[in-house]
């Protein structure tokens, strides 16, 4: 029987091989996945781990940190209000910036505390709300306005592309936003995109950060 030390091992190991001609952040989303796979994936040398609660998030980034060696957190589930001073006690990086009123609220909180954070704008290709992002026409004006709230670190692009669009589509769509935005905006060039189901297509299409679960951790019975 394999353990579960060996099997994490095998897929993270066979994720890294494929994605080392790129070389971007591998992000392992270990949301839903218990505190010992994520001391374990630590401990096989991922030190980038992304989550879609805070409360989970905060729990797991306190164990680990306890633990001395280097982890960085990356919170890409949506963003409420009252959520988003818990979430920057421990969130290195958010992906799902999608509202200036929430940038807002995030540089009052850091400034108070001499912090900074470093986000991406989330992009949504369909204007679908339940899954966040803005589309296309608030995107520029949104990442223009963020440049006064400086303790945001905009990094660049978030994109999670719809279920029922055509993966090629999608990413020519994001691949096209991403170069625009990017001469745009030269400081902020990152594009986090890419899941377990199309990484690699992602980092044909010029992702710097992927995010990805379930392809190392096993499927989850729920998100
Ligand atoms: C769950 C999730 C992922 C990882 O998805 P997998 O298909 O398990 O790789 C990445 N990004 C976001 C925003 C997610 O919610």
């Amino acid at each position: 029987m394999t353990s579960r030390r060996e099997e994490l091992a095998a897929n993270l190991a066979e994720v890294l091989e494929a994605v080392d001609p790129y070389s971007p952040t591998l992000i392992v989303v270990t949301k839903t996945y218990p505190l010992s796979d994520v001391e374990i994936l630590n401990q096989l040398g991922a030190n980038n781990f992304g989550e879609n609660r805070s409360d989970e998030g905060f729990a797991k980034s306190q164990a680990i940190k306890a633990q001395s060696k280097s982890s960085n957190w990356h919170y890409q589930g949506e963003i409420q209000s009252k959520k988003i001073k818990e979430i920057l006690s421990w969130a290195d990086c958010i992906h799902s910036l999608d509202d200036l009123r929430h940038a807002e609220k995030i540089d009052r909180v850091l400034q108070e505390n001499s912090s900074s954070i470093k986000a991406f704008l989330q992009l949504s290709l369909d204007g679908d709300s339940s899954r966040g992002g803005l589309i296309e026409s608030d995107l520029f004006p949104a990442a223009e306005a963020l440049n006064k709230y400086r303790s945001i670190d905009l990094l660049g692009l978030m994109c999670v592309p719809p279920v029922d669009m055509e993966p090629a589509l999608a990413y020519a769509q994001i691949a096209s936003l991403h170069q625009r935005f990017s001469a745009e905006f030269p400081d902020s060039k990152s594009l986090s995109a890419g899941m377990s189901g199309d990484y690699m297509i992602a980092l044909d299409h010029g992702a710097t950060h992927i995010r990805v679960g379930s392809k190392i951790l096993g499927e989850r019975d729920y998100d």
